[in-house]
C-alpha cells in the first residue's frame, strides 16, 4: 500500500538533555533538505518521532524512505497508513494493509500507541482487539508475541497510523550538531570510509584531496568528486579542496633522501590541510589510516605524520582490517568507484624501500633540504580549486 506518511523513530538523541531540541531542530532540518528535491513534504515533530507528510500526490514515497535512510540521527523508518481515529475505520485499513502483503503461513503480533487518551480504548484493548480481528478475517496467519514475522503497528496520534514496515535508518546523530573537521580524501577505499564515520557522529565535513597532475590525470581527480558526492548524500554539502601538489612531490624527491619520500609528503599534506582548516572553521582533520596496513601507517610513521601539525587527527579506521573497511565501503555505495584503476599522487613516485620506522628528528632533518616548504605550501593553497558538492 503505497504510505500516506512516514514515521522516523530517533534514538541517540533522546538521550539528550537540555539541548535536545537543538538536535531535534537540525534533524528536522536535515530532513526537510533531504527530501527538497522530491517535491513538498510537510516535516513536524511529535513525542520523539518526526513525521514527514506528502504535501503532493506525485510525491515517490519510495524514494523519499531511501533518501531518509542515508539522514544521520534516525534509527528507523516506518512508512505508514493514514485513517480515521475510530475503530472501524483502523479495523478496516489494517486488513487493507494485510491484504498486500504476502502472509501465508506467517506469525503476528500488534502493537499499539495511544497519544490521544481521549480514544475510547487503551493500548492494551487495541492491540487485543485488532488481534482478533486479523485472526478472524484473515488466512494463514497465527499470532507470535515473542518473535512474529510481522509486526503491526498502530499508532492513535491526531489520527490513526498505521504500518508493517520498518527500515533501518543511518544512525549517528545530525549532521551540524558536532563541529566540522577536514576529511584528507584520497581515490582509494579507506578515506570515504573514515569521512562516512566522523560525520555519522554530526560533522560537517570540508575535504582536501591533492592531485599531482600532469603525473595523475583528470579522471582520477574525476573519481575523487564522483566520490564526494556518493558522500554527500549522507554528509550534505562538502567543499573539495583540490590542491596540486605535483611541485611539493617534485622537490621532495629531488632533494630529500628517497625512501623518506612517503613520509615527508604525508607530512606536507597534513600541514596543507590544516593551513584550509582554520581559513575555513574546521577544527579537527580525518584521514583512512590504519595500523600497519603500509609502510607510513606504522606506529612510528603514524607518530612523525601526528608530529606535523598540531590540530587532533581522526582515524576512525586505525583498528580495523582492510576487510571490515570494505564492508562500510560497500554499504555506503563508495566501493565500486573506489577500485576504479586511477593513480593517486601517493602511488606515484613510491620509494622501493620506503622507510618504516622514522623518527621525528631524522625525517625533520631530511626536510630541511627542502627549497622552501612554507612558500610552496601557501602557493599550492592559493591555486587550490575549490568544488562545492551539494
Ligand atoms: P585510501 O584507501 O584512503 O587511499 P590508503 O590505504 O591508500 O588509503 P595511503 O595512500 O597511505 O593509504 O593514504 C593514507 C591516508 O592519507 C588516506 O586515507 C587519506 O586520508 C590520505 N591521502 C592519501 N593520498 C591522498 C591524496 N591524494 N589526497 C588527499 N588525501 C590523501
Ligand atoms: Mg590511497
Amino acid at each position: 500500500m503505497k504510505a500516506d506518511i512516514i514515521l522516523l523513530k530517533y534514538g541517540e538523541i533522546s538521550l539528550k538533555g537540555l539541548n535536545r531540541p537543538m538536535f531535534e531542530r537540525q534533524l528536522i532540518s536535515n530532513v526537510a533538505k533531504a527530501l527538497a528535491p522530491l517535491g513538498k513534504f510537510s516535516v513536524r515533530k511529535s513525542q520523539s518521532t518526526i513525521y514527514v507528510e506528502p504535501l503532493e500526490d506525485s510525491a515517490d514515497t519510495e524514494l523519499a524512505v531511501e533518501r531518509l535512510s542515508k539522514v544521520f540521527g534516525i534509527v528507523n523508518i516506518c512508512p505508514a497508513v493514514k485513517c480515521e481515529k475510530t475503530i472501524e475505520s483502523i479495523e478496516k485499513t489494517t486488513l487493507e494493509c494485510l491484504s498486500q502483503m504476502d502472509i501465508k503461513g506467517k506469525t503476528f503480533k500488534v502493537e499499539s500507541k495511544r497519544e490521544d487518551k481521549q480514544f475510547p480504548m487503551n493500548s492494551p484493548q487495541i492491540c487485543r482487539h485488532m488481534g482478533g480481528v486479523i485472526l478472524k478475517n484473515t488466512d494463514g496467519l497465527s499470532v507470535d508475541v515473542h518473535n512474529p514475522d510481522i509486526l503491526v503497528q498502530i499508532e492513535i496520534r491526531k489520527e490513526a497510523y498505521i504500518f508493517t514496515q520498518k527500515v533501518s535508518g543511518a544512525g549517528g546523530m545530525p549532521i551540524g550538531t558536532a563541529g566540522r573537521a577536514t576529511l584528507l580524501l584520497s581515490g582509494g577505499i579507506d578515506s570515504p570510509v573514515a569521512g562516512w564515520m566522523i560525520a555519522k557522529r554530526g560533522v560537517r565535513l570540508e575535504a582536501v584531496h591533492f592531485h599531482s597532475h600532469p603525473y595523475t590525470s583528470d579522471r582520477a581527480k574525476e573519481k575523487v568528486i564522483d566520490l564526494a558526492r556518493i558522500m554527500s548524500a549522507y554528509t550534505g554539502e562538502i567543499r573539495l579542496h583540490v590542491v596540486p601538489f605535483t611541485e611539493i612531490q617534485l622537490d621532495i624527491i629531488e632533494k630529500c633522501p628517497k625512501n623518506y619520500l612517503t613520509i615527508i609528503m604525508r607530512r606536507l599534506m597534513m600541514r596543507i590541510a590544516e593551513k584550509i582548516s582554520v581559513q575555513n572553521g574546521s577544527s579537527a582533520l580525518i584521514t583512512g589510516e590504519s595500523i600497519g596496513q603500509v609502510a607510513s601507517q606504522t606506529m612510528e610513521s603514524l607518530v612523525v605524520t601526528d608530529n606535523a601539525v598540531n590540530m587532533p587527527v581522526f582515524r576512525p579506521c586505525i583498528g580495523m582490517d582492510k576487510e571490515e573497511i570494505v564492508t562500510i565501503s560497500k554499504k555506503i555505495d563508495t566501493y565500486e568507484t573506489s577500485i576504479l584503476p586511477f593513480e593517486d599522487c601517493c602511488t606515484i613516485f613510491v620509494p622501493k624501500h620506503p622507510k618504516t620506522k622514522p623518527s621525528v628528528a631524522e625525517i625533520e632533518e631530511a626536510e630541511k633540504l627542502l627549497t622552501d616548504p612554507e612558500g610552496m605550501m601557501a602557493k599550492a593553497i592559493e591555486d587550490e580549486e575549490l568544488v562545492i558538492i551539494k
